[in-house]
This record gives C-alpha cells, sequence and structure tokens, in this order.
C-alpha cells in the first residue's frame, strides 16, 4: 500500500473536543497547583465505514507551556495537515506535523495516538501486539501524594498504602528542612515495607538536592524524579554523582534526542516517559530504543489524562520490557471518568489492558457531546 494506490485508507474528517474533568481533589506540585483537568480530544476519521482513531492531549503547561487554548488552536492547523492523507503512514504524517509546527508536542501527542489506534484497530491488533509485545506482566501503578504539610501528605500516604498501593510517589521540591519533614512523616505513619518515590520537579538547585537527597538516604527512596531545573543537564550529572538514591529524568526528556544527550553524559539512572512530552507513542518507542541501548530503565508518566491516554502509555509499558516502573494514577484523581473499555484499575493497584483492537478504549459520546468541538474536513 502506498500514498498513490487509490483504495488507500484516507482521513475524511477530524473532530477536536475540550475535555474539562473536575478533579476530586486540587493536584500539587513545587511548579503550581491544577484544579481541572482541561484536556483535548482528538478523533481521526477514514473513509472506510466505522474506522476511526481516537487520541488525547493532557497540556500541562507547568511543565509544557501549552494550554488547552493554544493545543486546540494548533490543532485545527494540524488536523488540515491531516485531511486526505493516508492514516497507516504514521512516520510520514509525524514528520508532516513537525514541519508544520515546531514543538507543541502535547497535541502532537494526541493525533499520534489516535493514528496507531486505527493501525491497530485496520491490522486487528492490540497496539501492544502491533509493536511485538507479550502480555505477561503484571501490571500496577504507583499513588501520587500532593505536595502539602507533612501531616496532610502523611494521612495521604497511609490512605493509598491501606488501599493496598504497591508504591507511593510523593511530590517535593520545596527545600531541605521541609521536605526531610514531610518523607519524615510519612515514612512514620506508613512504616517502611513499601517504596517511595520522590518529585522534586525541578524545584531544587544543585546544592540544595544533593544535600536534601543525602538527608534522604536513610528513608529507602527508590529513586528521585527531576532534582533541579530541566535545562541544568550538567547540574543532573553532578547532582547524580553525589546522591545516594537513583535519579529519574522527567522534564528535562521530551525525546529522543534529549534522552540521547542525557544518556551520554550520564546524567542519570532512569528516564521519565509520558506522551505528553514526547509528542506521543512513535518517539516514546525511541526514546525506549536509547534507554536500552544505553542500559538505562524507563518509568512510564502521567499528567492528567484520562483512562484512554494512559490506556495507550500501558500499552506501551506492555511491548517493552525496558519499562520498569509505571505512574498511571492520574484517572484515579478524576472526579467523573468519560471513558468506555480501557484499561481497569483492580484492586491494590494492579492494572489490567484490554485486548481489543488498537488502544481498546473511546470516549463516551454523550460526555463529548457538551463539550466545545470543532470539525475539521
Ligand atoms: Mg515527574
Amino acid at each position: 500500500m502506498n500514498g498513490n494506490n487509490k483504495s488507500a485508507l484516507a482521513i475524511s474528517r477530524i473532530e477536536l473536543y475540550k475535555l474539562n474533568i473536575p478533579l476530586k481533589n486540587p493536584f500539587i506540585i513545587s511548579l503550581g497547583v491544577m484544579t481541572d483537568v482541561k484536556n483535548i480530544v482528538v478523533k481521526i476519521h477514514t473513509d472506510q465505514d466505522g474506522l476511526y482513531g481516537t487520541g488525547e492531549a493532557c497540556p500541562f503547561w507547568i511543565i509544557t507551556g501549552s494550554t488547552q487554548e493554544s493545543d486546540f488552536e494548533l490543532a485545527k492547523i494540524l488536523a488540515r495537515v491531516m485531511i486526505g492523507k493516508n492514516p497507516l503512514e504514521i512516520e510520514h504524517l509525524i514528520r508532516e506535523m513537525d514541519e508544520e509546527v515546531k514543538f507543541n508536542p502535547t497535541i502532537k501527542g494526541a493525533f499520534d495516538m489516535a493514528l496507531y489506534d486505527i493501525l491497530g484497530k485496520y491490522t486487528q491488533l492490540p497496539l501492544y501486539a502491533l509493536w511485538g509485545g507479550k502480555n505477561d506482566r503484571t501490571l500496577t501503578t504507583d499513588m501520587t501524594v500532593s505536595l502539602d504539610t507533612p501531616e496532610k501528605m502523611a494521612t495521604e500516604a497511609l490512605a493509598f498504602k491501606d488501599n493496598g498501593f504497591p508504591a507511593i510517589k510523593v511530590k517535593l521540591g520545596e527545600n531541605t528542612i521541609k521536605d526531610v519533614a514531610r518523607i519524615k512523616a510519612i515514612r512514620e505513619a506508613i512504616g517502611m515495607e513499601i517504596p517511595l518515590r520522590i518529585d522534586a520537579n525541578q524545584g531544587w538547585d544543585v546544592v540544595t538536592a544533593i544535600h536534601t537527597l543525602k538527608a534522604l538516604e536513610k528513608f529507602d527512596i527508590e529513586h528521585c524524579e527531576e532534582p533541579v531545573p530541566r535545562w541544568n543537564n550538567e547540574g543532573l550529572v553532578l547532582v547524580r554523582s553525589k546522591s545516594p538514591i537513583p535519579v529519574m529524568a522527567d522534564e528535562s526528556l521530551f525525546d529522543e534526542h534529549d534522552a540521547f544527550r542525557l544518556a551520554s553524559m550520564g546524567a542519570c539512572d532512569y528516564f521519565n516517559i509520558k506522551l505528553s512530552k514526547s509528542g506521543g507513542l512513535n518517539t516514546a518507542l525511541k526514546i525506549v530504543a536509547v534507554a536500552d541501548a544505553a542500559g538505562i530503565k524507563s518509568q512510564v508518566g502521567c499528567m492528567l489524562e484520562t483512562r484512554l491516554g494512559l490506556t495507550a502509555l500501558a500499552h506501551l509499558v506492555v511491548a517493552r520490557k525496558n519499562i520498569v516502573h509505571y505512574d498511571l494514577d492520574s484517572a484515579l484523581m478524576h472526579a467523573e471518568d468519560p471513558v468506555s473499555g480501557g484499561m481497569r484499575y483492580l484492586e491494590k493497584g494492579e492494572v489490567a489492558i484490554p485486548d481489543s483492537p488498537g488502544i481498546g478504549a473511546d470516549f463516551d459520546p454523550q460526555y463529548l457531546a457538551s463539550m466545545d468541538k470543532v470539525m475539521i474536513g
């Protein structure tokens, strides 16, 4: 099949929705506060009856710099690029998107996700199988404690432990005294058995990061995400060389170029891959390849995606053994669930992924009906 073949599939129209969902509680990190979910849904239809793909973007402006409004405008431009093209030519379409609009990985990720959904449905394979994966692992998710007072954070962590989550992720990034007090309070509440992961979200400078990580050693921390500002790769190398706790690159790692640079510099022990940073699954697969080549293990993470975006990410996990940590908790923070099918949260943080073709998830049309919408094509 090629682009000139008259029988080739073609993209006929694209629907764009602003997807607004309330959060159960404000989500607080060192960079700012999110009070509700303001995502975008991209639905790509083809000229084959009933064959369409769905993707989701979560513009997390305090990290990626885009908003629902800015991404919605860009989505209209990207949609016009796609109309009439063959949706199975994903690598080609991603290059066309990158030529039309520079940067802005979050909204491109929604298009990438919808294209893979089409490819999976077309070939009748779930995404993980499309990439040659074997569904032989029990997936679990950690659960994230927002940045707050030590007392509130300890209470929240204990509730998560009592719920059976196998690991707890803690937002830090203020200063040594306050952050150590937070972890001390949490360990006193939950004990030492279950793993704790921490995330400074760029909140420390190099000296503070080194002091804090040394002070936290006795609390048995599994790893620390993004201790220093994202641009400071040299600083990250220094922190890693002094830290007793393994370092994970998150905001400093968007695409495969970042992955290669960080790996070459020896800047981190782990990568944190998110589809809203990578621009979707195609680049995420490239990051995993760099990680494999460099002997670095990966985590997958989320912004505030629904179960649809998380399901696409979970397929990547199943497809690639390099990914060993899973942070798939965002939909648990939503007050409403607009997704049908898709990954399910079971007991004790366990996650089950669907075996249906493509992503295997969709949005409830009735939920989308009340949202702002445009149609291109
Ligand atoms: Mg992080």
